[in-house]
């Protein structure tokens, strides 16, 4: 029944952790209605007359599949992770091609991820050094998690701003990679383990103190407010917006 609710959602990826609790999400929103499910092979049609979709499948079909929505003038909220600068021109050329229609992708749409992301920005100019612990389970296929290396990413800018100079570090012997990737010359270590969901830690130091910003989703149902807030806004945000902070005055 789609009669007196305000948006038709689709869901793409729908038989997997994520887009089966996305699927389960929207059906319980009283303003929402579910009038399609598509994962791996399903020809996506006329996607049910859905006028967003919610993708989250893997980083190798995402952008294959978010394209193909814009050109069929469907907002799109994307949850898969691993989109890189070229996806994301690939991506704003056809959306360049359909101006009304919105494009939202956040690595990560629990709040409390947010929120940890902007105090490790605050933070960032007051400590010599900061190494980024995300923990996952062990099913995720990419490494480093889009939010550790959006974290990373936004910490590194706010050190430049500061004028900080490099992480200390003295490590010249590290053939097994033991000090983790470096994000924009942040430290970035990946831990999967069974139990887990979405887990990551930012550690500061310097002289005498530390101090660590922890955020855990214990369950994928962090997510939902997010997604649904993503949802019931991306069509208010034509063009591609990376990252859910704009739409929470988080920015
Ligand atoms: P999953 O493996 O459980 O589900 C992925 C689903 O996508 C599967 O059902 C698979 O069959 C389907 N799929 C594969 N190729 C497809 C294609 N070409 N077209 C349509 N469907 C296809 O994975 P998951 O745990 O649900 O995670 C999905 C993505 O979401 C990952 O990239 C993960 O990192 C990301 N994620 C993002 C957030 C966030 O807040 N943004 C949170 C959790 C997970």
């Amino acid at each position: 029944m789609t009669d007196n609710r305000t948006h038709r959602v689709a869901v793409i990826g729908a038989a997997g952790r994520m887009g089966a609790t996305v699927c389960r999400a929207v059906d319980a929103a009283s303003d929402l209605a579910l009038v399609g499910r598509y994962d791996l092979g399903d020809d996506l049609g006329d996607l049910g007359g859905a006028e967003v979709v919610v993708e989250f499948s893997v980083p190798s079909a995402s952008l294959a599949n978010v394209v193909a929505c814009v050109e069929r003038g469907v907002h799109v909220v994307v949850g898969t992770t691993g989109w890189d600068e070229a996806k994301l021109s690939a991506l704003r050329a056809t959306v360049a091609d359909h101006p009304g229609v919105g494009v939202l992708i956040a690595p990560n749409f629990a709040v409390g991820a947010l929120l940890m992301m902007r105090f490790a920005r605050e933070a960032a100019r007051f400590y010599e050094s900061v190494e980024v612990i995300e923990l996952h389970h062990p099913g995720k296929v990419d490494a480093p998690s889009g939010t550790a290396a959006r974290t990373a990413a936004l910490v590194a800018a706010a050190r430049v701003d500061a004028g900080l100079p490099p992480v200390p570090d003295a490590t010249t012997h590290d053939p097994g990679g033991a000090r983790g990737a470096s994000v924009d010359g942040i430290p970035v270590h990946a831990v999967r383990l069974r139990g887990l969901v979405a887990h990551q830690e930012v550690l500061f130091g310097t002289e005498g103190e530390a101090l660590t910003i922890r955020h855990d989703s214990f369950d994928r149902i962090s997510f939902m407010p997010g997604v649904l807030h993503g949802i019931r806004g991306v069509a208010a945000h034509p063009g591609v917006t990376v990252g859910l902070e704009s739409y929470l005055g988080l920015d």
